[in-house]
């Protein structure tokens, strides 16, 4: 039989006793260190701890594992003060008081609102967008009060906007460390998104730490661009793949609606159900589309030529930022493509546009691709395996809802 090592990256101190299978994920019973001695929170009588087990265990959220939800089961443990008779929580050091989520878990749902919103993530994670703005209040308290160690090093950041809420217009910038991207960890959040809220995340560094940073990562807008460039005087910017990538598809999602318009009017109510699953597949990797759904493309494809020629660009987009070897090669496989594309669809000429106001911070990107290629290498392998020994289809997600340390793969495959 085929076997898995897995290395679950826990907290120190906390330690794994047992697995099973929990709803619809993955179950780890977990046990952690407890105090010896305990002040009681009624009468401040302080004394050696007097254990008492609740019966039944509790259950947290934890991180994804695979593309399922993972849960920590724990049995709680209370003190009972000798003194005055009140009970206790022993609270675990994963998690804070009175919440059934782990502290990572919190931190995976602040990650996840970046480029997102909070219905969006509640949504992904399958907990209500009430939860979601829960956890994000209590993250931004404890940032907040959180002092950035001075003598942490500090090479590459990562500068965000989060929007809480939609409709309210409610925004809040956030500044990560990336410095070890396989573990991104919030360093300083501020109000706003501009200018001003930029440079009081950046603010919270000491100057030596400021002058140590290498690459920042930011969006296409200029309000923390000018930020960074006063703060950070020997950082390269680097505008991110994913930014570029969700300009990029909002404008062909834009020609997409305008091509297939007149085309939907004339459905059916079933038809045009089927019709929108299928411009879900439009936007899917085209590596990981089936047989079937290819046929179905292909057919909408003949009726409409034009949304073709709108694929092949995404398609062709794509593929530049997932092979181009460096920032040379990069550019010269999309200069033809914008070529083609302002040429067959004049309104994506904005983007185009767009794209060279940034073209310095975006080309930037490549010059770094060596770590994420190594990164993709691994995954790639993870999949493989993970296809062989348990079959689970969504696995696709491994990396972005990541959660395994899955450097011993390269040693199974
Ligand atoms: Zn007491």
């Amino acid at each position: 039989m085929a076997t898995i090592t897995i290395n679950l990256d826990l907290p120190p101190d906390v330690t794994v006793t047992g697995y099973e299978r929990y709803s619809h994920g993955h179950g780890f019973k977990v046990s952690y260190p407890l105090p010896s001695r305990c002040r009681c929170e009624r009468c401040r009588h302080e004394e050696n701890t007097q254990f008492e087990y609740k019966n039944g265990f509790q259950v947290v959220r934890d991180l994804d594992l695979w593309g399922q939800p993972s849960f920590w089961i724990h049995q709680p443990v209370y003190h009972r003060c000798s003194n005055c008779t009140h009970r206790q929580h022993l609270i675990p050091p994963f998690k804070r008081k009175d919440v059934s989520y782990t502290y990572r878990f919190e931190k995976h749902v602040l990650s996840l609102l970046i480029g997102s919103n909070e219905e969006e993530v509640g949504r992904r994670l399958g907990i209500s967008a009430e939860m979601v703005e829960f956890i994000v209040h209590n993250q931004l308290a404890d940032a907040q009060s959180k002092k950035i160690d001075p003598k942490r090093v500090i090479t590459d950041v990562g500068i965000d906007e989060l929007s809480l809420k939609k409709r309210h217009k409610l925004y809040v910038t956030i500044l990560t460390d990336l410095t070890d991207a396989e573990h991104p960890e919030v360093l300083a959040v501020a109000e706003g998104r501009d200018e001003a809220a930029g440079r009081k995340c950046l603010e919270k560094l000491s100057l030596k730490q400021r002058q140590g940073v290498r690459t920042y990562r930011a969006d296409m807008g200029k309000a923390f661009h000018n930020a960074c460039h006063g703060l950070l005087p020997n950082a390269k910017a680097v505008v991110d793949r994913f930014h570029v990538a969700k300009n990029f598809n909002e404008a062909i999602d834009k020609q997409r609606k305008a091509i297939t318009r007149e085309y939907k009017a004339n459905l059916s109510k079933a038809e045009r159900k089927a019709f929108r699953s299928l411009m879900w597949e439009f936007r899917r990797n085209p590596k990981e589309r089936t047989e079937e759904d290819k046929q179905k493309l292909e057919k909408l494809f003949e009726k409409l030529p034009r949304l073709r020629i709108l694929h092949q660009f995404r398609v062709r987009f794509q593929e530049i930022f997932d092979t181009a070897p460096n920032r040379k090669q990069a550019y010269q496989a999309l200069l033809p493509l914008f070529d083609e594309m302002v040429e067959n669809f004049p309104d994506l000429g904005s983007f185009v546009v767009t794209f060279g106001t940034w073209e310095e911070e975006i080309l930037n990107y490549f010059d770094d691709r060596q770590t994420s290629a190594a990164v993709e290498g691994i995954n790639n392998k993870a999949r493989v395996i993970i296809k062989r020994c348990y079959g689970l289809k969504s696995a696709d997600s491994l990396w972005t809802r990541m959660v395994l340390d899955l450097n011993r793969a390269k040693e199974i495959a």
